[in-house]
């Protein structure tokens, strides 16, 4: 049974479907105004991780995740997000380009780091671009609803009329009283209460921004928290499973979606909020400003896989903090590298034990894979999933059921352990031995018995890559 941390309501919560047919879930985006940094990556591998723990578990899961390409303000995420410079718009001047093109830059450079950290490919992503009628749609309903207003920048959503109207509380996820109790000074004074926020702003001179659009309130641009019902309810329905997003979501965003659509529809919005602990970079939050923002293309310059990244993630627990250093990054790839060339040297073991398998090791591979259900499945204990992992290789169990235990495993936790381990698959398991033996040599420094051997490969008709994972070889 799978239990998850509520941060809606504050407790570890037995997870139930509203829809026994299919889970429907959500994940909070990039804004794609320049390289997603591995902080955005820890979110998105978390809400991967609980993918796939779902699947693991039997459910179908229809899984959408947004790009953000307008209407995210500079003013920071925790503080006055509706007011500062577009970030779309900011991107475009840095780059002597338009918004349109950096979005479409950006957004593809997402999904290729995206791919390259092994992270599924959600059911769809919606972009706020393409979703504007949606958009303008749900300001229509809470208009309707008498609980929106207009000043001088745009509509705004009225957070008192909300609560009364709807009797609920905003700002439930909140940890901060100043969002609770609207005690935070705006630095819009036209707003009513600082907790309002933009549903729609409008174009201080139209024409001039990349990103505009006409509306029943004149031309203009969405809101930020905007996209995120409208596309959510859209594809997910108007109640739906579980939605992700990093720690900071938590204060404004997030409270806000829920204000939007229960606004809207009066109905439970979504029934489990998960929120990822921020990844901190040498003990700091990451900032351009501090020069510790890094991308998995830095991943990439230092030679290492990005997936050691996804499995450095996975080693602390989501809730916990996790300080990302380069040499935690290089001792996760040491480890990556040595359970990869461990599962290579199971494959092309000899199954003589296989017939013989005695009532203990039957047991022991049963409870191996009730620990790895157990631990996955109790918030997503990631580290503990991997320390099963660990038990597993280092186990007397028979290497068939060891690798078949291992391959079990990495359809949660995604380490491509059966992709990398079969890359020689074709080779003959002679020239592999020879192989084995040389890596022996080399590791031992015996570079003069490491060339023999490597001419002996050579003169048999394949040759030898040398990489930080350890040697590979491929037909000449
Ligand atoms: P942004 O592009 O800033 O809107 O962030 C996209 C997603 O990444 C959101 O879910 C954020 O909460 C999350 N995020 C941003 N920075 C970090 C970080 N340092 N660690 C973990 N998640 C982050
Ligand atoms: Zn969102």
């Amino acid at each position: 049974m799978l239990k998850i941390y509520n941060s809606l309501t504050r407790k570890v919560e037995e997870f139930t479907p509203l829809n026994s047919d299919e889970v429907k879930m959500y994940t909070c985006g990039p804004t794609v105004y320049d390289y997603a940094s591995i902080g955005n990556f820890r979110t998105y591998t978390v809400a991967d991780v609980l993918y796939r723990t779902l699947r693991f578990n039997g459910y179908k899961v229809k899984y959408v995740m947004n790009l953000t390409d307008v209407g995210h303000l500079t003013g920071d995420n925790q503080g006055d997000a509706d007011t500062g410079e577009d970030r779309m718009e900011k991107g475009a001047k840095r780059e002597g380009k338009t918004a349109w093109q950096i979005a479409d830059f950006y957004s593809k450079a997402f999904l290729s780091d995206f791919k390259k950290l092994n992270l599924s490919q959600p059911t769809l992503f919606a972009r706020a671009t393409d979703h504007i009628k949606e958009q303008v749609e749900l300001i229509k309903n809470l208009e309707s609803k008498g609980l929106t207003y207009r000043i001088d920048d745009g509509i705004y959503f009225d957070i008192k009329k909300f609560e009364e109207a709807t009797g609920k509380k905003y700002g439930q996820l909140s940890d901060l009283d100043e969002i609770k109790e609207g005690a935070r000074v705006s630095k819009n004074l036209q707003k009513k209460d600082p907790r309002d926020f933009a549903l729609w702003k409008l174009s201080n001179n139209p024409g001039e921004r990349h990103m505009e659009w006409e509306s029943p309130w004149g031309i203009g641009f969405p809101g930020w928290h905007l996209e995120c019902s409208a596309m959510s309810m859209k594809y997910l329905g108007e109640s739906f499973d579980i939605h992700a997003g990093g720690e900071d979501l938590k204060q404004i965003h997030h409270p806000n979606e829920i204000a939007q659509s229960e606004g809207a529809t009066g109905k439970l919005f979504v029934k489990y909020w998960l929120h990822v602990r921020f990844l901190l970079v040498e003990g700091k939050k990451m900032s351009k400003s501090l020069g510790n923002f890094y991308t998995v293309s830095d991943v990439e310059k230092k030679k290492i896989n990005p997936i050691a990244l996804r499995y450095l993630y996975l080693n602390a627990h989501y809730q916990d903090p996790l300080n990302f250093t380069w040499e935690a990054l290089e001792s996760a790839q040491n480890t990556l590298s040595n359970l990869y060339s461990i599962a290579r040297e199971i494959k092309n073991e000899n199954e003589s034990e296989r017939k013989t398998l005695s009532e203990e090791k039957m047991q022991k591979i049963d409870s191996f894979r009730q620990d790895f259900i157990s631990s996955i499945n109790d918030n997503l204990n990631a580290p503990k999933a991997l320390a099963v992992l660990w038990a597993v290789v280092k186990s007397n169990i028979p290497s068939s059921d060891k690798l078949d235990l291992m391959y079990l495993f990495d359809e949660v936790l995604g380490l491509k352990i059966a992709e990398i381990s079969s890359a020689g698959a074709e080779i003959p398991q002679k020239i592999l031995s020879l192989n084995a033996q040389r890596d022996e040599f080399r590791k031992k420094g015996d570079y003069l018995n490491a060339d023999k051997l490597r001419k002996e490969i050579e003169l048999k008709g394949y040759k030898i890559i040398d990489t930080r994972e350890g040697s590979r070889i491929l037909k000449a």
